[in-house]
């Protein structure tokens, strides 16, 4: 937790205290060595007093908080369903600052659900997705920021994206944030100081400092915002569609960023998403390849359906790999793929593919028909061989260059992670520029202040010090359940 991070203001209202004790199946769905079911709230430890019994008998109370206490769970008839460990962590020492208590059965899902319902029928109630670590924000463990980034590391797709999420978990957003509207504050107590006294002659001094802070504060934001779209990237992968001619070897580069076994291939299932996905690493960005059969089906160039799809793909694709077998000059049967391209919104890597082999198609060649058939998005044209492996890394480093548009990547960056955090640097901007505007026109500190408040509080919805109810449950109806 980040010093200085306590419970929100918006959040002390005592109904909005949660009193009723949650439940759920923490680990993933599943065969697994084992399996935990999780408990929160003022019920968690005398809901778990009544169905485990330890070994070496006694109550669960008798023993120290914080303790693995070896046991059996038993339903309320006495039916035994598994041996478990039990673990009790006190309020306020736990992941909600609740009373928290975890069952560690063996992990089958049939025990898990027994346990489970067991629990429901002793008294919890089953936890929304995302409720524990709702609760953790409400009581004000973490701030929202950090929440948020809770579900980025158990999402990450490559290192890249998990390291964002960890900075973000430890409060490096967070921190930034809080340091950018602290200044605000202190630039607000300036100026309320030259209007509550303005027969000290402070006022022109407080104005020319607040124009110096603004404008500082303002570079600041601009620098969070540049990357902005890189931390949505890492965060939810780049859409990517891989497009060619039959043969021109879309299967063969797939293979081969593949067979670099940086590729993870990761499937969502529909708990937080509705559709699969599959994710390739390329230096360590997760390109996202949103239904890659479709993609691999313009093979069949007779198979109008799967044709179109790919074509669709590629047409919404935030980057597009054009692949051309470069042992051909372009012909006629080109001639779809140009009016593809043509259409694409996003970024597109031309690949000569097949440049072990004698290569008849040149990136003059291609720029020329490039410019006939108004390509204009072309980020850049690469020689390689999908089948020997070179050029692969030129592919790597164009696509790092395009993410980071040319900034180097430091590892200590600030980044937010989706649009709703980048939409309010956006509006805090606006704000500020808003505040410059009002105090280069001369008027009253007043005035400023209004500005800068606003700046203050729209700042304070990325850690969710000011952010109204809805939207938090919205954020955290994202999550899984039992996180
Ligand atoms: P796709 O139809 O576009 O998916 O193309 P494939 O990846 O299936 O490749 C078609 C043919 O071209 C296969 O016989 C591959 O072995 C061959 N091929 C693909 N890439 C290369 C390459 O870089 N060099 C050479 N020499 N052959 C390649």
């Amino acid at each position: 937790m980040v010093e200085g991070f306590g419970k929100s203001q918006s959040y002390e209202d005592e109904d909005m205290q949660q009193d009723y004790t949650i439940s759920a199946i923490s680990t993933a769905m599943g065969e697994g060595g084992i399996g935990i079911v999780r408990m929160s709230g003022e019920r968690a430890i005398e809901i778990a007093a009544k169905c485990f019994r330890p070994m070496h008998g006694g109550k669960i109370t008798d023993f120290a908080a914080r303790r693995a206490l070896f046991g059996r769970i038993y339903d309320e008839d006495g039916r035994f369903l598994d041996e478990a460990i039990c673990i009790i962590m006190e309020a306020p020492h736990s992941y909600t600052c609740e009373d928290v208590v975890e069952l560690q059965c063996h992990g089958g899902g049939l025990v898990l659900q027994e346990v489970l319902s067991l629990t429901y029928r002793l008294g919890a109630s089953a936890a929304e997705p995302g409720e524990f670590t709702k609760r953790a924000f409400l009581n004000g463990r973490l701030d929202l920021s950090q929440a948020q980034s809770v579900m980025d590391m158990i999402q990450a797709k490559t290192a890249a994206s998990l390291e964002l999420a960890a900075g973000n978990l430890q409060g490096r957003l967070s921190g930034r944030i809080q340091d950018m509207r602290q200044e605000i504050l202190s630039i607000i107590a300036h100026l309320e100081a030259s209007i509550d006294f303005p027969e000290d002659d402070i006022e022109d001094v407080a104005l020319s400092e607040a124009e110096l802070k603004v404008e500082k504060l303002h570079g600041e934001l601009e620098e969070l915002l540049a990357f902005a779209d890189a931390g949505q990237i890492l965060r939810d992968g780049l859409k990517t569609a891989i497009i060619g001619k039959p043969n021109a070897g879309k299967s063969s580069l797939m293979n081969r960023i593949l067979g670099q076994e940086r590729a993870i291939v990761t499937d969502i299932p529909g708990t937080t998403r509705d559709s699969i996905e599959e994710y390739v690493n390329i230096g360590g960005i997760p390109l996202k390849l949103a239904d890659t059969a479709g993609i691999r089906e313009t093979d069949n160039l007779a198979e109008k359906i799967g044709v179109e799809r790919a074509y669709s793909h590629a047409r919404d694709a935030e980057l597009v790999l054009a692949v051309f077998d470069g042992t051909e000059l372009v012909s006629e049967q080109d001639e779809p793929i140009w009016h593809l391209l043509s259409q694409c919104r996003g970024k597109i890597i031309i690949i000569i593919n097949k440049a072990d082999l004698e290569l008849r198609l040149s990136e003059a060649e291609i720029r020329k028909i490039a410019a006939e058939k108004e390509v204009e998005e072309i980020y850049k044209i690469i020689s390689m061989s999908a089948k020997g492996g070179t050029g692969l890394e030129e592919l790597e480093e164009n696509i790092k260059n395009l993410v980071f548009a040319g900034k180097i990547s430091r590892r200590e960056s600030v980044m937010v992670s989706d649009a709703r955090q980048k939409n309010i640097l956006c509006q805090a901007m606006t704000l500020l520029e808003q505040t410059r505007v009002t105090l280069l026109s001369g008027m009253s500190e007043d005035f400023v202040v209004i500005d800068l408040r606003s700046a203050w509080e729209k700042l304070g919805e990325i850690t969710g010090d000011t952010l109204g109810e809805d939207i938090i449950d919205e954020i955290f109806s994202r999550f899984c359940i039992g996180k």
